[in-house]
């Protein structure tokens, strides 16, 4: 989002063969649905067939379709403990244009009414026992609404407690709607069709993130009939976090301590002794994003060990011997 925001994050929308590339995607999901028992449909016509029948062709950046189809499938199998998750690829037409639809449709818990006008929020979480996993940050969807957008598009739910829900995001064909300077138009006719391509990685790999948060899941499945029902709302929005952390006034001492001549992260000062280089931090925090997140952001100037509690770090230090200069550890 920083990046979006920044207007530092470049899409390049490259003609992409949609339905070759949208199944390699979805197919790494494919050992996670029989591992949870789950049935998953993959609808997406013959890549050939669909490509002949379009009346013009797609454009995507592939990075940014990736993180769509990625964070819609994960969710899916996220808040679905039985029955199906199905995907879909097919043509529309929204207001008069040609569009193509990617849907993916769950038989899970369901979302109530009351918060499915907020759900493309960012930082909209519905805190859910019924959740394969309490981590989330409540972003992906709202990131999704955005690389939807920035492909002209847009997303809709349907969702029904108890039954299911359905996301759907959908995308205009050709490229009048995109900005021109970041189309790439292959001379040679050439057309991106898979997750092999040889592109620039503009972001962290959505593939490994994904797959890897799943497979806590897989080791920290309750049984369906002990999770409670119950549902609370939590909406942090960037002011009220900002104010929790001013309250606490740490500003100080946070600048003052943490140091270095890392550019990536506007967290961290300028200053910089070659002692930080063998500082070790240890991070502790149970949501695998914000590990990665705080371990990518430290490790070009810390040492870093991860931990997912408390005593997992204590097991750590144990272990491995380990004296850490800082415990990074997030309380609730
Ligand atoms: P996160 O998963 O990090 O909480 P998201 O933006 O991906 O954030 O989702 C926001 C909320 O929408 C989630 O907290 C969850 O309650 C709900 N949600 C998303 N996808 C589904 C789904 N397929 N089934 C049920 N609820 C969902």
């Amino acid at each position: 989002f920083s990046r979006v925001e920044a207007g530092r994050l470049e899409a390049r929308y490259c003609e992409t063969n949609i339905a070759k590339h949208t199944l390699e995607l979805v197919s790494n999901f494919e050992s996670m649905a029989k591992s949870f028992g789950l049935n998953f449909i993959i609808d997406i016509p013959n890549h050939q067939e669909f490509e002949r029948k379009l009346k013009q062709k797609v454009f995507l950046d592939l990075d940014l379709y990736e993180k769509i189809v990625f964070n819609l499938c994960s969710n899916a199998f996220k808040y679905t403990w039985r029955g199906s998750v199905t995907v879909r690829l097919y043509t529309d037409i929204k207001e008069l244009k040609e569009v193509v639809v990617f849907e993916v449709e769950d038989t899970g818990v369901g979302i109530s009414p009351e918060h499915l006008s907020n759900l493309f929020q960012r930082f909209y979480r519905i805190e859910s026992h019924q959740a394969r996993s309490h981590e989330g940050t409540g972003i992906g969807l709202a990131l999704v609404k955005e690389l939807a957008t920035r492909h002209g598009g847009d997303i809709e739910v349907e969702s029904h407690v108890d039954v299911g829900s359905k996301f759907k995001i959908w995308m205009p064909t050709g490229y009048d709607h995109l900005p021109l300077k970041n189309v790439i138009i292959e001379s040679s006719g050439d057309m991106h069709d898979g997750i092999g391509d040889n592109r620039e990685k503009h972001l962290y790999s959505s593939l490994d993130l994904y797959l890897d948060e799943s497979k806590h899941w897989i080791q920290d499945e309750p049984k369906f009939n002990d999770i409670s029902i119950q549902q609370n709302i939590t909406l942090a929005d960037e002011q009220t976090a900002i104010k929790s952390l001013q309250s606490l006034n740490l500003s100080s001492p946070i600048t003052d301590s943490i140091t270095s001549t890392s550019r990536t992260s506007p967290f961290l000062s300028e200053k910089c002794t070659d002692s930080d280089k063998s500082a070790l931090i240890l991070i502790v925090d149970d949501n695998t994003d914000m590990r990665n997140y705080l371990s990518n952001v430290l490790k070009t100037e810390f040492k870093v060990q991860c931990a997912t509690d408390g005593r997992d770090a204590l097991g750590i230090i144990q272990n491995k011997k380990i004296h850490p200069d800082l415990v990074l550890s997030g309380m609730y």
